[in-house]
C-alpha cells in the first residue's frame, strides 16, 4: 500500500493568505497588469548604509564561519543592552538566542514550550503565522476576537472569559499586525497580573515596538515585575525597524531554561544565524538610530493621508493604528454591491474585487482570523498610496 508522502501535521498548514494575495496580484502582473500592492508587510525603504557597510566590512575581514549557535556574543550583548536601554529589562547574554528572523524565534518558542494537550490562547486579528507553528507543535491554538470599537485592543475581561486550564501560554502582539493596535498600560498590567497568576507564560511578540504614533509608547510586558518577567517570553527582530527584512535577524528573551531548550532545538534544526547579517545587526542595535527616526516620521505622514482618504471612500470606515505599518478598515459596507455579475459577500470579495477592478492587492481579515475588514500597508510611497487610493475611489463608484 501507498504510504502519504506528506506527514499529517504538514500537509495540515494552510498555505499564508497573504502569500495567495501576492500570487494573485503576481498572475495579473505577468499579464502586464500595472498592480499597486498594498499586501506586503514590509518597508519600502532600503537599509540604511551603516548597517551595509558593517556587513560588507564583516566579508571584507573573512567572517564566514560558523558561530556560536545562539549568536556571536557581541550581538547577545548588544541585544542585551537594547533590552536595558529600550525596554528597562535586565537580561543576561545566556537568556538570549539569535534566530532567522522573529518568525523561527516563535516556532521555537511554540516547540519549545507547547505540545499536544496545550492550548494558546490569541486575541485576533492575530498575525498569520501563529495557528499554523502553534498547530506544528501538536497543540491547539484558540482564540477571541477583539473589538473594533476597542481599536482592537484586547481587555482583560476578555482574556478572563476565554482562559481555559488547558492554555498554557498566551500571545501579546503590540503593535499587532493586522490593525497596530497597543495595548495601553492599564490592561497590560491587569492582563499580565492575572496571567502569571494562572501559570500562564505570555509570549510576546515585539516586532513592531520602535513603529509607535501620536505620542503613543510600547511597554513591554516584561518590564512590568519580577514575575511578568520570569513568565514572558519575548520575540524581536530587525525586520520592520530597521528595514532589513531579508537580512533574517530575529531574536528571543526570556527565562534560562526556555532559552537553553530552544538553543538546543536551534542547534539541530538550523544552526547559527547568518554571520555576516549578525555583525550587520551588532551596527543596528549599537549604531546611529537617526535613520528608524527617519522612517518613523514617514511611516506617521503616510498613515495621516491614509486613514484620513480610506474614510472618505463610501462604505469604508477606518481607525487610526497606534503603531505598526498597517491599517485594517471595516468593509462590510460594500457587502451586497454588485460588479460585473459578481456580488461582493465578504472581505475575501473586497480584495478580489479591489484586485481585478482597481489592481490594488490588499489582504483580507479573514487571514488573521478576523472577517469583514482587509489590511492595508502603508510602508509604500505616498505616491503609491495616493494612486491606489485613487483607484479604488474610482473602482467603488462604479458598483452597482
Ligand atoms: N511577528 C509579526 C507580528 C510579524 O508581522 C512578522 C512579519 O511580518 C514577524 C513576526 C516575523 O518577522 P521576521 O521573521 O521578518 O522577523
Amino acid at each position: 500500500m501507498m504510504k502519504n508522502i506528506i506527514s499529517k501535521s504538514v500537509a495540515g498548514i494552510s498555505p499564508s493568505a497573504t502569500e495567495e494575495t501576492s500570487f494573485l496580484a503576481n498572475q495579473l502582473k505577468s499579464q502586464g497588469i500595472d498592480i499597486i500592492s498594498f499586501a506586503q508587510g514590509e518597508p519600502d525603504f532600503d537599509t540604511p548604509d551603516n548597517i551595509k557597510e558593517a556587513a560588507i566590512s564583516a566579508i571584507k575581514a573573512g567572517f564566514t564561519k560558523y558561530t556560536d549557535v545562539p549568536g556571536i556574543p557581541e550581538l547577545r550583548k548588544a541585544v542585551a543592552e537594547k533590552f536595558k536601554r529600550e525596554n528597562g529589562i535586565d537580561y543576561e547574554s545566556d537568556q538570549i538566542i539569535i534566530s532567522n528572523g522573529g518568525k523561527q524565534a516563535l516556532y521555537q518558542v511554540f516547540r519549545t514550550i507547547c505540545e499536544a494537550g496545550d492550548q494558546v490562547l490569541i486575541p485576533t486579528p492575530c498575525y498569520v503565522s501563529y495557528t499554523e507553528q502553534i498547530k506544528l507543535t501538536g497543540a491547539e491554538p484558540i482564540f477571541f476576537e477583539t473589538k473594533e470599537e476597542n481599536n482592537f485592543r484586547p481587555t482583560f475581561e476578555e482574556v478572563l472569559a476565554n482562559l481555559t486550564p488547558r492554555v498554557k501560554a498566551f500571545i501579546i502582539n503590540s503593535p499587532n499586525n493586522p490593525t497596530g493596535s497597543v495595548i495601553e498600560k492599564e490592561q497590560l498590567e491587569k492582563i499580565a497580573k492575572f496571567l502569571v497568576e494562572q501559570g500562564v507564560y505570555i509570549i510576546t511578540d515585539e516586532v513592531y515596538e520602535h513603529l509607535v504614533y501620536d505620542g503613543c509608547t510600547h511597554i513591554s510586558v516584561a518590564s512590568l515585575g519580577k514575575k511578568e518577567k520570569e513568565m514572558s517570553i519575548i520575540v524581536n527582530s530587525v525586520s520592520k525597524t530597521y528595514a532589513m527584512t531579508g537580512w533574517r535577524v530575529g531574536y528571543a528573551a526570556g527565562p534560562r531554561e526556555i532559552i537553553k531548550a530552544m538553543n538546543n532545538l536551534q542547534g539541530h534544526a538550523a544552526g547559527n544565524v547568518n554571520s555576516i547579517a549578525q555583525k550587520a545587526t551588532v551596527e543596528a542595535l549599537n549604531g546611529s538610530q537617526e535613520s528608524v527616526v527617519r522612517m518613523v516620521k514617514e511611516y506617521e505622514k503616510r498613515r495621516e493621508y491614509l486613514v484620513k482618504r480610506l474614510n472618505q471612500i463610501k462604505g469604508v470606515r477606518c481607525r487610526y493604528p497606534d503603531g505598526a505599518f498597517y491599517t485594517f478598515p471595516n468593509v462590510t459596507a460594500l457587502y451586497g454591491k454588485k460588479y460585473d455579475g459578481n456580488i461582493i459577500r465578504s472581505d475575501v470579495d473586497v480584495a478580489k474585487f479591489f484586485l481585478n477592478k482597481a489592481h490594488v492587492a490588499v489582504v483580507p481579515g479573514l487571514a488573521f482570523n478576523y472577517s469583514g475588514h482587509i489590511r492595508f500597508v502603508f510602508a509604500k510611497s505616498m505616491e503609491e498610496i495616493k494612486e491606489g487610493l485613487d483607484r479604488i475611489e474610482r473602482a467603488i463608484k462604479d458598483l452597482k
